[in-house]
């Protein structure tokens, strides 16, 4: 007998369609679901997946989620503990860890994120072996490392958001001073995500014009303007915002969008994310720092090489140093 669904349809393929940009986020915190948020407003994902270790929490969000369907265009929204719910993923974005305490620095959380990788990652790696790991989780940079080395992945294939959201912070303050769109805003920060990024003055320009060339100073303590505090902001912006609201989400979850949307389209942009830079700027370590990278479908297939000062090398190969005193101690 014949139900409703059977008389409004004639069935032609019996198969269901393999997805072609599937999207997964591990962690369904604050960061994964801005993440989720922005990855389904942008369009681009034919499906979603999410996973988490809380299972209320997670039914929850994709309830929620699935519950606005009619105003997506992302068909299939998915969820649960089990990794098999995550195959085919093009994309796989980690928020999943511990996250900073108020006034914590990202490297203290290091150890109690890393033992948490070590269960996600041969997990993903099961179900997508031909994934885009993108790992937000901090500390961003290490963490990217630790992924790399239990996934056995290309490095290509394994990428740090790293300085992409401190750029981004980094473009919003300059626009601010100067009256500009952040688009038309370039600054880059680069090196490790947080504490020790580095802005490289020298590129800092509106439509090609140096800013530098204009303003000498520009990043020196003898600066009137004072724009070092521009990059100081970035810095403590984290800090603030956590102080404020417990955490941050909206900007690290549109800024992956963007990275996603690079990906899922073969862009060929280039965006400031972490990446293994040992050979480069006199870094002999296999460490994660964030440099201006080509991404496409494949990952990071090209770095720029940055015509950098030599007190930015300096600070780029000290943060090198640091990472890697703290990536030879850990335990996985
Ligand atoms: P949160 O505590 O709100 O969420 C973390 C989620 O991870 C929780 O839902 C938790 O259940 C889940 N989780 C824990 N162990 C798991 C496991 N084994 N498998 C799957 N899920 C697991 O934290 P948050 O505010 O969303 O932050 C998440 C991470 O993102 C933190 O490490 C934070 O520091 C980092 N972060 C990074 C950036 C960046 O620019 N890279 C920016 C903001 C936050």
């Amino acid at each position: 007998m014949a139900g409703t669904k059977e008389k409004l349809i004639h069935n032609l393929v019996s198969e269901p369609a393999s997805s072609h940009s599937k999207v997964t986020i591990v962690g369904v915190g604050a960061v994964g679901m801005a993440c989720a948020i922005s990855v389904l407003q942008k369009e681009m994902a034919d499906e979603l997946a999410l996973v988490d270790v809380i299972e209320d929490k997670l039914k929850g969000e994709m309830m929620d989620l699935q519950h606005g369907s009619l105003f997506l265009k992302t068909p299939k929204i998915v969820s649960g503990k089990d990794y098999s719910i995550t195959a085919n993923s093009k994309l796989v974005v980690i928020t999943a860890g511990a996250r900073q305490q108020e006034g914590e620095s990202r490297l203290n959380l290091v150890q109690r994120n890393v033992n948490i990788f070590k269960f996600i990652i041969p997990n993903i790696v099961k179900y997508s072996p031909n994934a885009i790991l993108l790992v937000v989780s901090n500390p961003v940079d290490i963490l990217t490392y630790v992924a790399w080395k239990i996934s056995g992945f290309p490095k290509n294939r394994v990428i740090g958001s790293g300085c992409n959201l401190d750029s981004a912070r980094f473009r919003y303050l300059m626009s601010e001073k100067l009256g500009i769109s952040p688009l038309s805003c370039h600054g880059w920060v680069i090196g490790e995500h947080g504490d020790s990024s580095v802005p490289v003055w020298s590129g800092v320009n509106v439509a090609g014009v140096s800013l530098k060339s204009l303003n000498p100073d520009m990043g020196a303590e003898s600066d009137k303007e004072n724009w070092k505090e521009v990059h100081k902001q970035v810095v403590d912006s984290a800090y603030e915002v956590i102080k404020l609201k417990g955490y941050t989400s909206w900007a690290i979850g549109l800024s992956v969008a963007d990275l996603a949307e690079t990906i899922l389209k073969n862009l060929r942009r280039v965006h400031p994310i972490s990446t293994m830079i040992k050979g480069m700027y006199g870094v002999n370590d296999e460490v994660f720092l964030s440099v201006p990278s080509v991404l496409s479908s494949q990952g990071i297939t090209d770095v720029v090489i940055m015509l950098l000062k030599k007190d930015e090398e300096d600070r780029l190969k000290k943060s090198a140093d640091t990472l890697w005193g703290i990536q030879k101690e850990l335990q996985f």
